[in-house]
């Protein structure tokens, strides 16, 4: 788990929350003592262990019922918009396309000294070209790429789905602890504003 402030991680507090035990940037510990002055990290809200546990509770039920990976994935929110992205880039894409045409046509018939405009019209053009495909490809990446469940995330979700989310919480921490690696991978949890 790690600060949406500075990045450093995010460790239990002895403080609690109320009567929680809390979690909290631990950046102003850097130097082996407290000291405000030396963390640049403005996060002081430490956040209550329930309050986590509850969030990844919602999240694995829509896993283990829907099958829904999607808040694993770094971009959930921009993903939802990838397509309708690229099928306006492919729009843009095809009329260029068809502006590449018409000029070519009208060059042919072009009198000399339009030569270089028409030249450079083209090069212009070009490029953009070649700026748009490479978007709709680094998208097209991007979605497959979230649609990928591993090998590991499966097993861990059939497990999971055998288990039951309420038993799940019910299991020893290091077995929990273990399930939650296999699903989440290297994925960290973010905490910012005390959320
Ligand atoms: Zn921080």
């Amino acid at each position: 788990m790690g600060c949406g402030d500075c990045g450093y991680t995010f460790a239990l507090s002895k403080k609690k929350v109320g009567p929680y035990q809390g979690y909290r940037c631990i950046s102003p510990f850097l130097n082996g003592k407290y000291d405000l002055r030396a963390s640049s990290c403005n996060q002081r809200r430490r956040i209550p262990g329930w309050k986590i546990q509850e969030w990844l509770d919602a999240r694995l039920r829509q896993l283990v019922e829907n099958e829904d990976w999607s808040w694993l994935s770094t971009n959930a929110e921009n993903i939802a918009d990838v397509s309708g992205q690229q099928k306006r880039l492919h729009a843009e894409i095809e009329k260029l396309e068809q502006s590449v045409r018409t000029l070519i046509c009208k060059q042919t018939t072009a009198p000399e000294n339009l030569e270089a405009l028409y030249a450079r019209e083209l090069a212009n053009i070009a490029e953009e070209l070649g700026m748009k495909r490479s978007r709709l490809d680094a998208l097209e990446q991007q979605q497959v790429h979230a649609e990928q469940v591993t090998p590991t995330q499966a097993v861990a979700l059939q497990a999971l789905i055998e288990l039951t989310i309420d038993e799940l919480w019910k299991q020893e921490e290091s077995k929990i602890n273990h399930l939650l690696r296999m699903i989440m991978g290297d994925k960290r949890l973010v905490v910012l504003e005390g959320r």
